[in-house]
């Protein structure tokens, strides 16, 4: 998918996904790295409400993948008191608890945003799509 693609489906769906996720006061800011690993990643600053995610557009062929990755990342944000733990464990430990725990975190972390996936898309029927309407 080319960045243009990619910014336009951000464009009119990401700010208003999030507001339905209770993430109105946050700062949210989109780029467009293409680093051929993730689909998506979100840098989170709790403290100051601020979030930089990256979607890769090249590792999307379709706005239906888009849109599952913006909601993943915002999940992440969502989970800000957890991101807020492991910027603290990577910060006060070092060496193999550091590494444990920062593992432990990242996984605890995907489990709880996949979980979350499950129940909004598939239990719910809460696609993107639809939890941006919400917010119209
Ligand atoms: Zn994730």
């Amino acid at each position: 998918m080319t960045i243009d693609a990619c910014k336009a489906i951000v464009g009119e769906y990401a700010l208003h996904i999030a507001q339905v996720l209770g993430l109105g006061g946050w700062c949210l800011s989109f780029s467009y790295d293409e680093d051929g690993e993730n689909y998506g990643t979100a840098q989170i600053a709790p403290d100051q409400q601020w979030a930089g995610i990256n979607i890769d557009p090249d590792m999307h062929s379709n706005k239906a993948e888009v849109l599952d990755t913006i909601l993943h990342e915002l999940l992440h944000v969502v989970h800000a008191p957890l991101e807020q733990f492991r910027h603290q464990v990577n910060e006060h430990t070092k060496g193999a608890a550091r590494e444990i725990f920062v593992t432990l975190g990242t996984t605890a972390s995907e489990q709880l945003v996949a979980a979350w996936m499950v129940i909004l898309t598939q239990i719910l029927g809460l696609t993107p799509a639809k939890l941006a309407r919400k917010a119209q």
